[in-house]
């Protein structure tokens, strides 16, 4: 059972309260024994305090990096507030925060073409959820993201009897070149830099979140695109972070570059820094619900 942050017994509480106290009643005491320019100062600082409060913050900080805002800057801007949406349940999917953009709510594949040639997504809609119709390729996004936060669902078929790299295999591919590897490794051994939430052909997750096929299971997924020089050179990697199931198993990874099957990946040539976000077809009915999609900016 996890330990709550702060959790006390009720003895040890009280004790703590009767200290604090005593020390309060101490320094009242010396307080009142004090020179009355101790009160003033004490007043002074009261008023001071306010008035800071009045202003938020403060302007004789020093400056922090960039020169831009002072630390504890009042006059910077405040975040937009947002309605953070719900978790999802095994019965129900979540709702997606305010801002983000929902690519998948059960309703249509709308937001969704077939990567290959650019038609109608070819996959099925059932109860509310989106499922793979085997060997009709791959879908990708219509809308094209760069730094993001991914939200995504994915259940596999229970009695799927392929082993390994054959079960239940799917994939998330950032800007459509990057895979997230999408598989049932519930009690499937494969190649651990293949296996689900794996950076696929790099990073295996650091530990396996995976549950049993027929559950739903939740990638959220942290996103920041590479950057290229002008000389056409990466001059910052990808990262990913993702929480698999809630659980991080990807913490700030150094993306080798775009998938490889077989090959090391590598940044080989620059690309822009937004595209679809696709979703695999390697011939297996996975099914996905509740995908949803915010931009990340950068401060302020
Ligand atoms: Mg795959």
């Amino acid at each position: 059972m996890p330990r709550m942050a702060g959790a006390k017994t009720a003895g040890t509480g009280c004790r703590e309260v009767a200290k604090m106290r005593k020390t309060s009643d101490q320094t009242t005491g010396r307080l009142k024994a004090a020179a009355p320019w101790v009160a003033a100062l004490s007043l002074g600082i009261v008023i001071g305090v306010g008035a800071q409060q009045k202003n938020l913050g403060y302007s004789d900080t020093p400056f922090l990096p960039g020169g831009k805002w002072h630390v504890h800057d009042g006059n910077r801007p405040q975040p937009k507030m947002i309605d953070p949406g719900s978790a999802s349940t095994q019965e129900m999917p979540g709702k997606a925060p305010s801002d983000a953009t929902v690519l998948f709510d059960g309703k249509n594949l709308d937001g969704w073409k077939a990567s290959n040639g650019g038609g109608a997504a070819p996959w099925k809609v059932e109860n509310g959820e989106m499922v793979i119709a085997p060997r009709t390729g791959q879908i990708e996004s219509k809308e094209h993201f760069g730094d993001c936060q991914l939200h995504i669902e994915f259940s596999t078929p229970t009695g799927a009897t392929g082993e390994g790299q054959a079960r239940s295999n799917s994939g998330v591919f950032m800007l459509g070149k990057y895979e997230i590897q999408v598989m049932d490794s519930y009690n499937n051994p494969t190649y651990p830099d293949g296996q689900a939430a794996a950076v696929y052909g790099q990073y295996p997750p650091l530990v396996n979140a995976s549950r049993k096929p027929g559950q739903w299971q939740m990638y959220d997924i942290l996103w920041k695109s590479p950057r290229f020089g002008a000389d056409g050179k990466v001059s910052e990697p990808a990262t990913v972070t993702i929480l698999h199931n809630g659980v991080v198993v990807q913490n700030a990874a150094r993306v080798l570059g775009p998938v490889q099957h077989r090959a090391l990946a590598s940044y080989s040539a620059p690309h822009p820094p937004t595209g679809p976000i696709a979703l695999q077809d390697h011939g297996n009915p996975v099914r996905f619900r509740n995908i949803w999609v915010r931009e990340l900016k950068d401060y302020d």
